[in-house]
């Protein structure tokens, strides 16, 4: 689209949600000066109206323009005095400057974006709910914080979607930005690095992205699944990964899924993806969806009663943005009615965010183990007690219990008719031994890639 087009688009849908005065005081003789590298440049025609425009509708404009162009990361407004459609009219605004004290501080905003790093401030471990199912990720990005480049590298982490890959690895550039100043950190997503990569060819520039990605001491690029299938990107990519790794840059990625799974993927990208740390996050559990659910009402200054919390934390399994989401429904209605809500009014207005329980067949999991481990699928319910027999079966009894929630009287019947408390016995050894054994880690990893 063109600059223009984009700005008259964009104006015509800002004028929609604002009042008439407000868009003909603030918006007109306003127009796109340039694009660079993700940032538009407003050029307004004064310092009045450009304070007015960042305090007051930042983010109706920076919503607007991504909802057009999802390349776009950030505004920026400058003072253009060189149009000749603004020529006359700089100096009213900034009398009227002077008669209103303006305060300069911006608030911070979630679509607030640092040009520098592309980091969002709003991703930080503050508010962070570590548990079970995050954990480790938890403990390399504290690693990877004290010492960037030196024992984590790289750092891969994936999981689906909304388990908070993008919070965490944004979160590690916000804490070394704090803690190592002199560090230069870079934020990307994968399509991003496409497009400028794509650009530098289409300009005859390639030397300029190369610099651009090589002068960084933390590489962070997000979804990196969405690399599949694209050669030159792949290529361009294995070149800055050696560049960076040979003189301990730290690089960090995220995907949604294991680099073995990324169709597509050259060879030798994948093992350079797997080569230093790979560490999966899952779907929170009950006590860290708890936690969660506490935080962010504390966030927020609700009062929560806790058999509420306990009720969402039961419903609202999944992954944490879905949960976000019913959780800001609540909130919403409580602030609206100002009042805490009752049981009944939250189970009411959750109802529909629901999701039913995942259904599974436990012939389904117990085949996928047994073919894990290259047994037979029925020595599974057999009565043998062969040493490898023995372990394919706790593994298909620890995930059928920790991954499907399965209560342990249904697992034992369904594995051989076997007692509930053979099955908690084998979920408790597993996940004591989980603890020691990092190759049972993988092991069972590698299983839960295959229930997908
Ligand atoms: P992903 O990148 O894996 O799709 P995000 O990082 O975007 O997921 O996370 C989804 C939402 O959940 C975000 O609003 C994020 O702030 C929140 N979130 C993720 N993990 C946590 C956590 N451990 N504690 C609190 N909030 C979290
Ligand atoms: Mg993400």
């Amino acid at each position: 689209m063109e600059k223009k087009e984009l700005w008259d688009k964009c104006l015509s849908e800002i004028e929609l949600n604002i009042s008439k005065a407000n868009f003909t005081t603030w918006f007109k003789n306003t127009y796109i000066i340039k694009e660079d590298s993700g940032v538009i440049h407003v050029g307004v025609p004064n310092e009045f109206v450009k304070d007015w425009l960042y305090n007051k509708f930042h983010k109706l404009i920076l919503k607007t323009l991504i909802g057009n162009d999802e390349t776009i990361r950030g505004v920026e407004y400058s003072i253009h005095k060189h149009d000749p459609k603004n020529e006359n009219k700089t100096d009213e605004g900034v009398v009227v400057k002077k008669a209103i004290n303006i305060t300069k501080e911006l608030p911070l905003n979630d679509l607030y974006l640092n040009k520098e790093d592309n980091l969002n401030p709003k991703y930080n471990f503050n508010s962070f709910v570590v548990g079970p199912f995050n954990e480790l990720a938890y403990a390399v990005a504290q690693a990877i914080i004290s010492n960037p480049g030196q024992n984590y590298n790289p750092f891969f982490i994936y999981g689906g979607t909304g388990l908070g890959k993008t919070h965490i690895i944004q979160a590690i550039g916000n804490t070394i930005k704090i803690n190592h100043p002199l560090k230069k950190i870079y934020y990307v997503s994968l399509e991003r690095f496409t497009i400028d990569y794509i650009n530098s060819i289409q300009n005859k520039n390639p030397n300029s992205f190369k610099e651009k990605y090589r002068k960084y001491d933390v590489i962070i690029m997000d979804d990196i699944q969405f690399i599949s299938g694209k050669d030159k990107t792949q290529e361009e990519l294995f070149h800055l990964f050696n560049t960076l790794y040979e003189s301990n840059k730290q690089i960090i990625f995220s995907s949604d899924k294991h680099p073995n799974f990324i169709q597509g993927l050259e060879e030798r990208l994948q093992s350079r993806f797997a080569s230093g740390m790979t560490v999966q996050i899952v779907e929170p559990d009950y006590e860290s969806r708890v936690a969660i659910i506490k935080a962010k009402f504390e966030s927020t200054n609700c009062i929560i009663e806790p058999e509420i919390v306990s009720s969402l934390a039961e419903s609202l399994e999944g992954n944490i943005r879905e949960l976000e989401g019913s959780l800001n429904t609540v909130i919403c209605q409580s602030q609206l009615k100002n009042r805490s809500l009752t049981l009944a009014e939250v189970k009411l207005l959750i109802k529909n965010n629901i999701r039913p329980k995942k259904t599974v067949a436990i012939k389904d999991i117990v085949k996928i183990v047994a073919d894990y481990y290259g047994l037979a699928e029925e020595v599974i319910y057999e009565k043998t007690r062969r040493k490898e027999i023995v372990r394919a079966r706790q593994v298909a009894m620890y995930l059928l219990r920790e991954d499907f929630n399965i209560s342990y009287p249904l697992i034992g019947q369904k594995l051989g008719d076997r007692d509930h408390t053979t099955v908690i016995h084998s979920h408790l050894k597993i996940k004591v031994d989980l603890k020691t054994d990092p190759s049972l880690l993988q092991e069972i990893e590698k299983i839960r890639i295959m229930f997908k």
